[in-house]
């Protein structure tokens, strides 16, 4: 008896589950927007004062970081003009990423932060390399909205030590989220993973994302990225992307080019939708948008 029950209840739970995932209304496409959902990244400038060997940009561009000169950064009371959103996002809480290129030399990076409202997370992803005090400052003194950093270790242009103290100052104001560096070498990532350890930071070894040797990282991007196959697909945009000139764009390989921008932080409420678009550049996509799009309907 207690089997057959739990058979019941098994091929109900089981049709249960079916008619939850096929229920209309819970289908992705369906869903009305949840902006928390979106990965937002603000990429306020694409300058940068290293030039690492595996900069991923360096597969964007078609002259590598050469092409960063193009890319005019609007100046932050421009990139202010993200807060006409704040209706539109109906106080949910999104969380954003302040990224680059080095995102501290930016002209103006406090002024910016201290005027954005609609986002009550800021995470700074920043290689370290500049003075961190005055957005200490600043996080210190904002109490709506939670400012934190994540501390990119760049070892052939960043003395350990030097990161580290800055990275320790971050930790004791409560402003570091953890600290990441490409993962090239095993032994010397399990090293180095030791050393941010002993200093009672969190750290993590990502791995390589971009060309080496002619070939794509992850490898599972290497149909999409491979440059030459170019061909029409639906692609569901899984972020929002604002070219440091506050152009929006879906994805990277889009923002990299500087083509295919799906609108601007000017006209950000009228006209950006959610759900599949079309796209005429399956094959150029970027390796970072691993995971962060779901294409269909490759023709
Ligand atoms: S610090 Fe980051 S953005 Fe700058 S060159 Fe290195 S990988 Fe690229
Ligand atoms: S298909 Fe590739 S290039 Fe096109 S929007 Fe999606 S990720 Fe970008």
């Amino acid at each position: 008896m207690y089997k057959s029950l739990l058979r019941l209840s098994f091929s109900r739970l089981k049709a249960l589950a079916n008619g939850i995932r096929s229920h209309p209304g819970l289908s992705r496409e369906n869903t009305p927007l949840v902006w928390k959902d979106f990965f937002w990244s603000i990429f306020v400038t694409l300058a940068c004062d290293y030039d690492c060997d595996y900069c991923v940009q360096k597969f964007g561009f078609s002259n590598g970081r050469g092409d960063i000169a193009k890319f005019q950064s609007a100046s932050p009371d421009k990139l202010l003009e993200l807060n006409r959103l704040e209706k539109v996002l109906e106080g949910q809480i999104p969380r954003a990423i302040i990224t680059g290129g080095e995102p501290l030399l930016y002209k103006g990076p406090v002024h910016f932060l201290e005027g954005i409202r609609i986002f009550k997370q800021v995470c700074i992803v920043s290689n370290l390399s500049r003075d961190v005090e005055p957005v200490i400052e600043l996080g210190l003194r904002r109490r709506d909205i939670k400012i934190s950093f994540i501390g990119s270790y760049h070892s052939e242009f960043a003395d350990f030590k030097t990161f580290v103290d800055k990275a320790k100052k971050l930790k004791d104001n409560g402003m570091l989220d953890y600290c990441d560096f490409v993962d090239l070498d095993y032994a010397r990532s399990i090293r180095l993973l030791d050393s941010f350890e002993r200093s009672g930071i969190r750290a993590y070894a990502y791995p390589f994302v971009g060309s080496k040797d002619g070939k794509v990282f992850p490898r599972r991007m290497r149909k999409s990225c491979d440059g030459k196959t170019i061909r029409t697909a639906d692609c569901l945009m899984a972020a929002v992307l604002v070219a440091p000139d506050g152009r929006v764009f879906n994805c990277h390989a889009k923002l990299y080019k500087g083509r295919g921008q799906i609108c601007s932080v000017d006209d950000f409420s009228e006209k950006f939708k959610f759900g599949y678009t079309r796209c005429e550049d399956y094959g150029l996509c970027h390796p970072c948008q691993g995971g962060l799009s779901r294409v269909k309907n490759i023709r």
